[in-house]
């Protein structure tokens, strides 16, 4: 009788992991699962009062994302305000930054590269990749950057020349632009899960097309670039990275809004942003993608 009962709760306790277990497996799975954003702002040279909505509306504009900003204490807060910011990285898939000023407090810092480090997505837009050029993890993650001092000392330059993926150990400033205009984007990453079924060139609206970033450059690959007339290179527009358990998502676009409000920014970024989130990418291309030679600016929903 005892025996049966054993074996009676044995039965039912197996079912019950059983159960659990399916029920975890399919959260991991769960393409239905939202990925929850939080964007970084707060500081920049860039006008990040304007570029943030435009983020905010390009997630709002699908249903796999739900999305929060976190706004920085501005550069003349106490540190009495810059203790009372600590966002909780940990309750978001991934973090979105737009941010491009005074360094974080040691905390936050630790919390973020932690956050990255187990597991979390990274996506660093445009002039976020000039920000922290003193902070190795934040230069790991980014691959590379641009300004801040960056130099030789920075990690090479990584680039194209025809076909061909240079990494250049020149001696020279990293980052630089010339006058903003529309430019052709190539895909260079097929095989990536980002860039898989992407256009192989298409115009982007009108942007500053960053060149000479430099950066440590390790576990990272060229997802796509646009040629710059200032060095005579194609260089790198989105990339993507690995780092620790985490995955990074970096596109040098974006330099205002309307560099933002273009149907390739928008499908690129939700693609590298659901990858940088759960490696996996189920957001579809748009069917008004731009072409070689047409620009698709996408209208403010305001
Ligand atoms: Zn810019």
């Amino acid at each position: 009788m005892k025996n049966r009962f054993t074996l009676g709760i044995s039965l039912v306790l197996l079912a019950c992991l059983a159960f659990v277990g399916l029920a975890q497996k399919k959260e991991e799975a769960g393409a239905s699962k939202i990925v929850k954003v939080l964007i970084i702002d707060g500081q920049n040279n860039h006008n990040w009062k304007q570029t943030t909505p435009v983020l905010q509306e390009i997630y709002g504009s699908n249903d796999r994302f739900s999305v929060e900003v976190s706004t920085s204490p501005d550069n003349k807060a106490t540190k009495e305000a810059w203790d009372k910011w600590r966002p909780d990285f940990s309750k978001y898939d991934v973090v979105v930054s737009n941010y491009n000023g005074q360094m974080w407090p040691g905390e936050v810092r630790t919390a973020f590269v932690d956050f990255v480090k187990n597991g979390g997505g990274f996506v660093v837009v445009h002039a976020a990749d000039n920000a922290f050029s003193m902070w190795p993890e934040y230069n790991e993650m980014i691959g590379l950057g641009g300004w801040g001092g960056r130099n030789e000392k920075s990690g090479p330059y990584v680039y194209y020349k025809g076909d061909k993926l240079v990494v250049d150990d020149a001696d020279g400033r990293g980052g630089n632009h010339g006058p903003q205009h529309e430019f052709v984007i190539t895909n260079r990453a097929d095989d990536h899960p980002v860039t898989k079924g992407m256009a192989a060139k298409w115009l982007h609206t009108k942007d500053e097309l960053y060149d000479m970033l430099r950066g440590p450059a390790k576990n990272m690959k060229v997802l796509a670039t646009a040629p710059s007339d200032k060095t005579n290179r194609d260089e790198p527009m989105l990339m993507a990275l690995d780092y620790g358990k985490g995955r990074v998502f970096h596109t040098t676009l974006g330099h205002a809004d309307y560099s933002m409000q273009c149907r390739g920014f928008f499908d690129t970024l939700l693609r590298g942003t659901e990858w940088a989130a759960t490696k996996e990418v189920t957001v579809d291309w748009s069917k008004d993608f731009p072409s070689e030679d047409k620009a698709v600016p996408v209208k403010a929903a305001k």
